[in-house]
């Protein structure tokens, strides 16, 4: 049997990346916001249905100029239960994480327990929309505007998702996505973020390129985050699949919950009402009693069958050594944070991924809970 693995990238057909990779040969323009990255960029604002978007290299350096963006400084309030990077980007700038628990349903940020973390040092609040489910984005902005605090979303996991036919990048101050190759959506690498002004998008657009304004000005300290034409040319051709492969998520993680709705001791997430979801991941939770087996048996029982899940999100970013000291790492501060992260184990999902494999995948689930 070949082996199965978490994901695997999704790619537009080669031929017709080669006929644009023709005209970047003809016009030798490689970068620096080139014919192809400023077509991508309307194209993709369009498709997502928001104002402005700016695009970059990677999603982590999106993040880490958000931040720099609106001069946040001093604590921000964010969550241990994401990919490591959203904590990562508040380092960079200095700034001190402070983690709040999530709430169970959808492990996102737990808004209800915002406000007790606020401190005169915290100046933001960088939640994640993770596995692609929105936060609780209007509680959180009224929190935001109660004590005047900025909210980035990490919405790396959000392509796509709208809340009643409005983009989930549309709340906030910022979003931050990525099109990294193992996303819903990918230009190898890659990533952008999201405005809603012209003036914010013309500051990130220097921050992304050293602080140049025009030729010879220098307004900020900036970064090289620029996407490259290469990446903007194939992000387009994306754009013209990513329904398409969207619509391939939903069939199996559709036959993954019709196959295992029975199985005592796993659970998975619903779907939201009035929520357009992207499906990126499948997270299966196991509850090691009602089970039989824990996360770490099945996933070691897979492993033997040539079938790769992957433990997203383990261990808490609160529990990495940079981040283990501080006050609100605390596991007796993250409770469920800590419950889910023993608990969740996310199943292959990608479009080319065959239904019969989802079936063998399902079974052998089933065969290994009591
Ligand atoms: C992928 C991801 C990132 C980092 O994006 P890159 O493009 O890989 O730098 C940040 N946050 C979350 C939640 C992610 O899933």
């Amino acid at each position: 049997m070949k082996p199965i693995f978490v994901t695997q990238p999704f790619l537009p057909p080669l031929d017709e990346f080669t006929e644009l990779l023709k005209q970047i040969w003809d016009n030798k323009i490689l970068t620096n916001s080139g014919p192809f990255h400023k077509e991508f960029e309307q194209a993709l604002a369009d498709f997502l249905g928001v104002k402005y978007i700016s695009l970059f290299s990677n999603g982590t350096l999106a993040l880490i100029t958000a931040l720099q963006t609106l001069k946040i400084t001093g604590e921000v309030i964010t969550t241990p239960f994401s990919f490591v990077a959203t904590t990562h980007a508040l380092w960079w700038n200095g700034i001190k994480p402070v983690f709040v628990d999530v709430e169970p349903d959808f492990c996102n940020l737990d808004a209800e327990k915002i406000e007790a973390a606020i401190t005169p040092q915290t100046t933001a609040i960088m939640p994640v929309h993770v596995y692609g489910n929105p936060c609780q984005v209007d509680k959180i902005q009224k929190i935001a505007d109660a004590y005047g605090l900025k909210v980035i979303y990490d919405a790396c996991h959000a392509f796509g998702v709208q809340i009643n036919d409005n983009s989930v990048l549309n709340f906030g101050d910022l979003s931050v996505l990525s099109f990294h190759a193992t996303k819903v959506f990918n230009t190898i690498e890659g990533g952008a973020i999201i405005c809603h002004d012209e003036k914010t998008k013309t500051r990130i657009d220097f921050l992304k390129n050293f602080g140049y304004d025009g030729e010879l000005r220098v307004v900020a300290p900036g970064i090289n985050a620029k996407m490259n034409e290469v990446q903007a040319a194939f992000g387009l051709l994306q754009l013209k699949y990513v329904e398409q492969a969207i619509a391939k998520r939903k069939i199996i993680c559709e036959l993954y919950k019709e196959s295992l709705a029975d199985v005592k001791g796993l659970s998975c997430q619903n779907e939201i009402p009035g929520v357009k979801h992207n499906y990126p991941y499948f997270p299966v939770f196991i509850d090691e009693k009602n089970f039989g087996i824990s996360r770490d048996e099945l996933n070691d029982l897979l492993k033997s069958h040539q079938l790769f899940g992957r433990r997203y999100f383990y261990p808490l970013i609160s529990q990495f050594p940079t981040y283990k000291g501080l006050a609100s790492s605390n596991p007796a501060n993250l409770p469920v944070a800590e419950l889910k992260t023993k608990q969740v184990f996310c199943l292959p999902i990608y479009p080319d991924l065959e239904l019969s494999d989802v079936s063998r995948i399902c079974e052998l689930i089933k065969s290994a809970g009591k």
